[in-house]
């Protein structure tokens, strides 16, 4: 049986011991050191991206303007060049895009994917063969309701994810909700980031989870977190664009928060840069823990797996990372001092990926051009 060693996160801190899997399941998390560990170091569930653009990876050059200009359908910059990019070279960067998510500890994301049916068949493209979950939440090609493109996209995918309610015009939004709702899938979408939105009405969609919520007011976050939706936050994007999320303040609110790294165009989607950056905000507006932080980027999960226990116990999914980092119960706070370079093995459902630069443990072999799964 496959395991690491260390210290592992059992959902109320690090405690040292073993962490064994089978199948693509924990069937072990005990005290003691394993002496065919497969690594050892800090050991956490694998870190969830609860939010990306994958396709934006396409988009290299260097970005001036607004959020509007950049980002905004259908004229928006990124728009534009999706639009016209080669099937191959989207697949590429949305691969990049991925390996660098492996890289950083990252096992499991959920991506709002644009572009209708082909835009869902290039993310799947790109993903083959990497051990690395996702929830690929597909878009109609345009901003109208056409029912037979809906039933399709749902066929396709774990569920629709929009870009905001006022972007839509009235009432189409309600009737490819309902759709989704029907078809027992995921309906996700931005919420209050340029402009402030009405939550009411936004709820009334039976969102999975909102994205940003910076222009919202405090009885806003209440009625969300009231209606139990949680909020991916971003706070990288945020910044770009001259905003702060209220990290404190939301979660005063009593709001459950999930990280996201957003438009690959904008950010690196590194979970582990968006926690630094994520602390940094937050103390910017008061307080928030280090573990806080830490479960924000483990929380993504549940979208998938409701019950998930977002740590590492016998009976949740093979999802970990493994880390070489300062060992003990101050785990949280070295995780938001991480890179990527501290990494040492990321396993998702099992399948085990080592970053190319790790020490050989036993046997020698060549670097690999790109991560693989074992
Ligand atoms: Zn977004």
């Amino acid at each position: 049986m496959p395991r690491v060693s260390g210290w592992y996160y059992d959902g109320r801190g690090f405690r040292p011991g073993t962490v064994g899997w089978e199948d693509g399941v924990i069937v072990e998390a005990r005290e003691g050191r394993a002496r065919d560990a497969l690594a050892r170091g800090l050991v956490i569930p694998g870190l969830w991206n609860a939010h990306t653009h994958l396709g934006d990876a396409v988009v290299t050059q260097e970005l001036r303007g607004t959020l509007e200009e950049l980002v905004a359908p259908p004229h928006g910059l990124k728009h534009r060049v999706l639009a016209k990019a080669k099937d191959e070279a989207v697949i590429a960067a949305m691969r990049r895009a991925m390996a660098t998510m492996l890289r950083t500890g990252t096992a499991g994301f959920s991506d709002f994917r644009e572009g209708g049916l082909k835009g869902l068949r290039l993310l799947y493209a790109a993903q083959t063969g990497l051990p690395l979950d996702g929830v690929v939440l597909g878009r109609p090609s345009g901003l109208a309701y056409d029912a037979r493109e809906v039933a399709a996209l749902l066929r396709a995918s774990d569920g629709i994810a929009v870009s905001s309610y006022v972007d839509w015009p009235g009432g189409d939004l309600e009737k490819l909700a309902a759709d989704v709702r029907r078809a027992r899938k995921v309906f996700a979408i931005h919420c209050s980031e340029r402009i402030r939105e009405d939550i009411d009405k936004v709820l009334d969609l039976s969102p999975a989870f909102l994205v940003h919520m910076v222009q919202a007011t405090d009885a806003d976050l209440e009625r969300t977190a009231d209606a139990g939706v949680p909020v991916v936050v971003c706070p990288r994007s945020n910044a770009f664009f001259g905003l702060t999320p209220d990290l404190p303040r939301m979660l005063r609110a009593g709001l459950e928060l999930r990280l996201g790294t957003d438009n690959a165009m904008i950010n690196v989607p590194s979970v582990l840069r968006e926690m630094e950056f994520a602390y940094r905000v937050a103390r910017m507006n008061g307080e928030v823990r280090a573990r806080e932080i830490v479960q924000m980027a483990l929380r993504g999960r549940r979208l998938k797996d409701p019950d998930a226990a977002c740590a590492l116990r016998v009976g949740e999914r093979a999802d970990l990372a493994v880390f070489d980092l300062p060992a003990g119960p101050s785990g949280f706070a070295s995780l938001l001092r991480a890179t990527a370079s501290d990494l040492r093995l990321v396993v998702s459902g099992g399948r085990v990926w080592e970053p190319p630069s790790a020490p050989a443990p036993s046997r020698r072999r060549r670097a690999p051009r790109e991560p693989r799964a074992r």
